[in-house]
């Protein structure tokens, strides 16, 4: 994989991180012009892999969340977001529309699905104990560049 550019920011397993982690992706993608929808997606995207770090990962214990965002040839955009929590046992289940296994907290099971339409590309690596890391990949459009 040929980095054009890369970030690294690792944050406590806190909710206020989900605003931290927009903002923070928000602020590395400037350099790359994205239209506002892009960068809504993108920023939406990176919240619900976030939240689902502190909510089902650490199930709002203690824990670090990494998230790497790269920028790649021809416009492309790499997200990375890593939590050494719980880990999913079924991933395939786990990323149908309306599965949740947190009914109780007013959870859609939505999260995934978000991810997949705004992204181009979502990848889940996990196992029950062995933490989750999510990837996505978006490419930007090309306007006015
Ligand atoms: P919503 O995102 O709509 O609030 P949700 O978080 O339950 O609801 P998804 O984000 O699609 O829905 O996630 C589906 C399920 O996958 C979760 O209910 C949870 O069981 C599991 N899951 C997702 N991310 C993680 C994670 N980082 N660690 C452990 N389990 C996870
Ligand atoms: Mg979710």
């Amino acid at each position: 994989m040929e980095i054009l550019n890369e970030i690294k920011f690792k944050m406590p397993s806190l909710s206020v991180n989900e605003a931290a982690a927009r903002a923070v992706v928000s602020s590395f993608l400037i350099q790359t012009d994205p239209t506002v929808e892009e960068l809504s997606d993108i920023r939406t995207a990176v919240s619900e892999a976030v939240t689902n770090a502190v909510v089902h990962g650490y199930r709002h214990g203690k824990g670090d969340i990494e998230l790497t965002v790269r920028l790649l040839p021809n416009r492309e955009v790499y997200i990375r977001i890593k939590d050494k929590g719980c880990g999913i046992a079924d991933i395939e289940q786990a990323m149908e529309p309306l599965f949740t296994t947190a009914p109780e907290e007013e959870r859609s099971g939505l999260g995934f699905s978000v991810m997949q339409s705004f992204m181009d590309k979502l990848k889940v690596k996990s196992s029950a104990g062995n933490g989750t890391i999510v990837t996505m990949r978006k490419r930007l459009s090309e306007h006015g560049v």
